[in-house]
């Protein structure tokens, strides 16, 4: 028979677990936003770990835009080539690493949770989302799941309760925000203290379309041009010991450009930043940029979307998982994005909800969620200290044994 799960967050990591789990269980997401939420219009990376799970989902990548990144290239802030590290991805991982509007990533796995199952050519339901329906408790030994009107569900079983922020935290323009990174219902499951931690780091990132860049300037960089791109992700870095930089990727078929620009995390600001969706300064941006190559200033002083994030990482839980409850994405393991692998380790998460195999009983869930849990935490754990030593900075040795230990992932069966 099949269990009744619900998932908690139509996140990255809620939408992709759907999809695993639709094809043999009863799904249902509670989401407290709308069908559209928290997706921000601006870039992710998805690494061939990530890639090759999604592909057997049935990710349709022009569907997402998604651009192949062949590799990296770093530029001094004047624009000159400093370093070309082409990889390839597919013929050593398995698979491209793709680079997509998070916006148009988000909506293809909503696809492919939720469309009918004779369009993705599987078995089963779609799942069922309820949205704008806020979660306040679980009872992870019963199964429980409370909603802020009052209500509650006891799913016959409970599994991939994706426990996420349920602050009310507000955007300047009354938008309700929210993120996997806070949690407090993770304390519903994890009982030891373990709060958020910020690296030091800020963050501003904006994606620009080419076409407002070309009106701007009347040309596009080298290291947009696709015809001199080579797809590669970009970085221009400061060098003069300001650990200021920016990372550049294509969107949309090279329609748009994802800029991440980092730079230490000023003190004087006086606020705390705790959502990745907060909007930033763009003044502030270009100020902080301001020393650097004319194409990119006028890049960013061209930027309309404007977000900001203090970049914060978890450390790692000494358990996901009590009783009925499982913890997964952000809620388990959030990490910066200094190795692009926080999405990559939600997609995983969802893939390993396989071994909730067909035809398994209620009994036998809480076996197989630990098993999970025991699987997930070590990987996921090495992923968090390799994210942490890379922000203070690492040999290209140390980079490419990372790369292959991210990369190399072939799922929960294979490893
Ligand atoms: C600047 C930046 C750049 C990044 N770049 C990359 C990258 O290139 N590659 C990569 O792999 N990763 C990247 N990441 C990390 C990646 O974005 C996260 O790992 C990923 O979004 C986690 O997904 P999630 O589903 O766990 O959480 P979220 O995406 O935060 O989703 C949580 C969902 O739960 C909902 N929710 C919250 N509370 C409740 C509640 N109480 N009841 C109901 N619903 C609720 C929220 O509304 C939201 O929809 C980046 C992160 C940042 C900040």
């Amino acid at each position: 028979m099949a269990l009744q799960i619900a998932i908690i967050g139509s996140g990255l990591a809620g939408l992709a677990a759907a999809r695993i789990l639709r094809v043999h269980h009863e799904v249902t997401v509670y989401e407290r936003s709308g069908p559209d939420t928290a997706t921000g219009g601006q870039g992710i990376c998805l690494f061939p770990n990530g890639i090759k799970i999604l592909q057997a989902m049935g990710f349709d990548r022009d569907r997402a835009g998604a651009v192949s990144c062949h590799g990296y290239r770093t530029f001094d802030k004047d624009g000159n080539l400093v370093k070309d590290f082409p990889v390839d991805f597919k013929g050593k991982y398995g698979a491209d690493t793709m680079a997509m509007k998070r916006s148009d990533f988000r909506d293809e796995l909503l696809r492919l949770a939720t469309a009918p199952s004779e369009d993705l050519g599987i078995q089963g339901s779609p799942a069922k989302m309820v949205c704008d329906t806020s979660v306040v408790d679980v009872d992870p030994d019963e199964g429980l799941v409370f909603f802020k009107n009052g209500s509650s569900v006891q799913a016959d079983v409970v599994v991939g309760v994706l426990l996420t922020n349920w602050y009310d935290r507000k955007t300047a323009d009354g938008k309700i925000v929210a993120n996997g990174v806070h949690s407090r219902l993770r304390h519903r499951i994890v009982s030891s203290s373990c709060q958020p931690k910020k690296n030091g780091m800020t963050c501003y990132r904006v994606a620009i379309s080419a076409e407002s860049v070309k009106e701007a300037l009347g040309y596009l960089p080298e290291w947009w041009d696709p015809r001199t791109a080579d797809s590669r992700i970009s970085t221009l870095i400061a060098g003069d010991g300001s650990k200021r930089m920016v990372a550049a990727y294509p969107l949309r078929h090279y329609d748009y450009m994802n800029f991440s620009c980092l730079f230490p995390t000023r003190q004087d600001k006086g606020h705390v930043l705790d959502s990745w969706f907060a909007d930033g300064d763009r003044q502030e941006m270009v100020d902080t940029f301001n020393d650097f190559s004319y194409p990119l200033r006028k890049i960013l002083d061209i930027a309309t979307e404007v977000k900001v994030w203090e970049l914060q990482d978890l450390d790692s839980l000494p358990h996901w998982n009590k009783g009925r409850a499982i913890l997964i994405g952000d809620a388990a393991h959030a990490m910066t994005p200094m190795q692009g692998q926080g999405s990559n380790m939600a997609i995983e998460d969802a893939d390993s909800f396989h071994l909730l195999r067909p035809g398994i009983s209620r009994d036998e869930v809480k076996e197989v969620l630990k098993q999970i849990d025991g699987i997930r935490r070590p990987r996921t754990a090495r992923v968090l200290r390799d994210t942490r030593a890379m922000a203070k900075g690492i040999s290209m040795d140390e980079m490419i044994a990372n790369l292959d230990f991210n990369c190399g992932y072939n799922g929960v069966f294979e490893g």
